[in-house]
């Protein structure tokens, strides 16, 4: 505490990141992609004339947001960019939760809400996961004015996905205020809500370069959404940060678009390893969560989660450990290469033979 802070900064509990080790660990702890970003990327950083950098970049990030409307094969006027999708986060729970009301949350999920929450004064309702660690949709839907409605799919840190059809079931449920699905593991085995948004014009979606591009360094995140949606977080922008997508990230954005192939083949691999991976940890008598996303959760009946933590951790390989009642038990587990796993589950067998 210093007597320099205001009363707000006092009462915040900020986010704890992953640790980012300065040592050679098998690093598998923040759901970095293992595999290197297009190769276009390194392409585009060769060429980079660096006298651009004397300009401020485009306020509109017209070029990426028009590469992303044409994955997504939505408008531009659809697409908002932002330094991170936890940029573009902080900015929604600004520009639509700030209402006398709570926001519907599961009470696990990404942990990053309830700072914001905290940060903007956004009191949370949380809503228990059902008997199969899932998002309980019905109960979000089911609750009653609110400043709306927030969660991950798939959800972090379980991985468990819905399908399209429970996103939408939910969206005709809840049309006064937004909801707002994270996806930030999408690619990974999930259906992306985006083929929704003209159809429910309070429903945000979120997305990251940071886990299947491979840019969790170059700090680029977006929303996609109807344009009152996104005229709404712009205005938010707008008034703290013109420039939160610097010009060199927009280009080598741009460039992790354009190569399908490298986008397919590597988020194939992550898939193909984490199935692989979950089978050899069932083997080892791990309970493990059904994933579709770049990591899972597990547990086993023997050894806690702080046992399994530090029994790796003295073997070179970082995992993550949340200090929750619900999860302290569980380790969630980065899915790396398969040699990266080879290594894994050669420790787990030691700790746990
Ligand atoms: C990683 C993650 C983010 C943040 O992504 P950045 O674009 O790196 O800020 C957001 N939501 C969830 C659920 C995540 O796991």
């Amino acid at each position: 505490m210093s007597q320099y802070w205001s009363p707000a900064v006092r009462e915040l509990t900020p986010y704890v990141p992953g640790e980012q080790p300065r040592e050679q660990l098998v690093k598998l702890n923040t759901n970095e992609n293992p595999y290197p970003p297009a190769p276009g990327v390194g392409e585009a950083l060769r060429d980079y004339a660096t006298d651009h950098l004397r300009l401020y970049p485009d306020p509109t990030s017209a070029a990426l947001r028009e590469a992303l409307a044409e994955s997504f094969q939505v408008a531009s006027s659809q697409v908002f960019v932002g330094n991170g999708s936890d940029e573009v986060l902080a900015l929604a729970f600004q520009a639509f939760f700030r209402h006398n009301a709570p926001l519907d949350v599961p009470t696990i999920t990404y942990s990053f809400y309830p700072v914001y929450a905290n940060l903007y004064g956004v009191e949370l309702r949380k809503h228990p996961l059902n008997a199969l660690w899932e998002v309980d949709i019905d109960a979000l839907a089911a609750a009653t004015h609110r400043s709306g409605v927030i969660f991950a799919n798939p959800n972090a840190p379980t991985g468990h996905a819905h399908p399209l059809e429970a996103i939408e079931a939910l969206l005709k449920r809840v049309t006064d205020r937004v909801v707002l699905v994270d996806e930030a593991y999408v690619d990974f085995g999930a259906e992306s809500a985006v083929a929704l948004i003209d159809r429910y014009p309070n429903l945000l979606v979120t997305g990251t370069f940071s886990k299947s591009r491979s840019l969790a360094g170059l700090r680029l995140g977006y929303a996609v959404g109807s344009q009152e949606l996104i005229d709404g977080l712009l205005r938010v922008k707008d008034s703290f940060n013109s420039y939160p997508v610097d010009s060199l990230a927009s280009l080598l954005g741009i460039a992790a678009l354009k190569d399908v192939e490298h986008f397919e083949a590597c988020r194939e691999h992550v898939i193909t390893t984490r199935e692989r991976t979950r089978q050899r940890l069932e083997n080892l008598g791990f309970e493990v969560l059904p994933s579709k996303a770049n990591f899972v959760l597990a547990q086993h009946p023997d050894y806690s989660g702080a046992q399994l933590f530090t029994g790796l951790r003295e073997r070179g390989i970082l995992v993550r450990h949340f200090n929750t009642a619900e999860l302290n038990n569980f380790l969630r587990i980065t899915i790396g290469t398969d040699d990266e796993m080879d290594s894994l589950i050669e420790a787990l067998e030691t700790i746990c033979g």
